[in-house]
């Protein structure tokens, strides 16, 4: 069926539109923007007033877990998509450290079966790097690429061997896969909890420190210089990474990197009260970190926001600070506290934050979606820039509660997804 959106503030950096018009989707594809619908309102096309609010194309989030199979207490294909939706994300990239993992084309055909019974958001695996994550032995990445694998990565797992790290990317290259690496050297941060400084102190707790992660990062992008690998650098979180990536990208090497918006919105200090839902990998650091991150986002070294959305059960969560596991839910906070840390501080014009969430999260992996181009997907999010609320967990379609968010008063809200051209989320306004 036909769907107008009238008179919304369209913002499509991928095109250059960031003002008032109609936008008409019809058959699944954005039809046309235009000025007045008027001659396309006819028969029994459904007309949605959009007065104040915004539209943009369907936000795509990079670093998704989505816990099945293997996990489904945590989470599930269904309550992850729904949460997605909830969100304003019409896709997610879901990650391999799944039970089974994501190292066999069966489990990768078995998860976008899933994903298509449940008919949500679209789902994109991507595959481990080595057979079962462990530290050597690779996957038949030709035959996960056939499955449906979009990128590889060993995520949680990253792989310390350069040269299990090289082959890998050597691999990747010749069948065109994009290589995703979680950066940290385990042997900086074995037993550590959080970010080593003075709150890890004054915890009495084992910190990571930020050149754990940062050599990592610059080995990483040094082997996609010599391989020519393209390499996406997963959840950056120190100002020293930062700056290595951005010598990357002057040097030519083939890297792209994505931060969440913990990582500018939060401090270590969050972890104070031995708060478990601050405690994520790589740790929230300090305030120069938050800020080298931004102008990173500002200035192109960083080039997408993605939510490293990792739940857990409340049990879990409920341990001592030093055994708890790693990591917090991001799918139904992430625009609203992008929007409200970045654009409502003018740190960020909105397009920005669009492309930062949307358009280039498509670009980095070569995805549908990330522009309203007449024809493309109906992948459409609309959001409300000016309402504020209040993040309540309780209420997330997720099945895990570990935000560092809750009670907090965000502005700026999802209230419809559309995918393919269907409605998957909408709420009144
Ligand atoms: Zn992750």
């Amino acid at each position: 069926m036909r769907t107008i959106f009238r008179k919304a503030h369209v913002c499509d950096p991928s095109q250059g539109i960031d003002r008032v018009a109609d936008v008409v989707v019809d058959e699944g594809k954005v039809l046309a923007i235009v000025e007045d619908s008027t001659p396309y309102d006819v028969g029994s096309c459904e007309v949605i007033d959009c007065s104040g609010l915004v539209l943009t194309p369907g936000l795509i989030d990079l670093h998704v877990h989505l816990r099945e199979p293997g996990y489904e207490y945590k989470e599930d294909v269904q309550s992850g998509t729904q949460a997605a939706v909830a969100g304003g994300f019409s896709a997610v990239c879901c990650m391999p450290n799944t039970d089974p993992p994501l190292d066999e084309p069966s489990v990768i055909r078995g998860l976008l079966r899933r994903a298509e019974e449940v008919g949500v958001a679209r789902v994109y695996p991507v595959a481990a790097i080595t057979k079962g994550l462990q530290p050597e032995g690779f996957t038949e990445m030709a035959a996960l690429k056939e499955a449906g694998a979009v990128a590889v990565t060993d995520d949680a797992y990253p792989l310390q061997l350069a040269e299990v790290l090289r082959r890998g990317m050597e691999y990747a290259a010749q069948l065109g896969l994009t290589v995703m690496t979680h950066c940290e050297d385990k042997s900086l941060t074995r037993d550590a909890c959080m970010n080593e400084g003075l709150t890890a102190t004054i915890m009495g707790l084992r910190g990571m420190p930020s050149v754990a992660e940062e050599t990592q990062v610059a080995r990483n992008c040094l082997m996609s210089l010599y391989t020519g690998c393209r390499l996406h650098i997963l959840h950056v979180s120190t100002a020293g990474a930062v700056q290595i990536i951005r010598w990357a990208k002057q040097m030519g090497a083939p890297v792209t990197a994505e931060t969440c918006p913990h990582y500018f919105a939060l401090t270590d200090e969050a972890c104070l009260g031995y708060n478990t839902s601050a405690k994520m990998n790589p740790p929230l650091r300090t305030q120069a970190d938050c800020d080298a991150i931004i102008e990173g986002l500002r200035d192109g070294t960083i080039d997408a926001i993605a939510t490293d959305h990792a739940p857990h059960a409340a049990y879990e969560k409920a341990q001592e600070f030093a055994l708890a596991p790693f990591g917090i839910v991001g799918l139904e906070t992430a625009f609203a506290v992008s929007y409200t840390e970045l654009v409502s501080t003018g740190r960020m014009s909105l397009s920005q934050l669009v492309e930062k969430m949307s358009c280039q999260p498509a670009k980095v992996l070569g995805l549908p979606g990330g522009t309203l181009a007449p024809g493309s997907p109906a992948d459409v999010a609309l959001f409300d820039p000016n309402r504020k609320w209040t993040v309540r967990a309780s209420e997330f379609r997720s099945k895990s509660r570990n935000t560092p968010f809750e009670g907090w008063e965000l502005q700026g809200k999802p209230v419809l997804t559309m995918v393919a051209g269907k409605v998957v989320y909408h709420e009144r306004w």
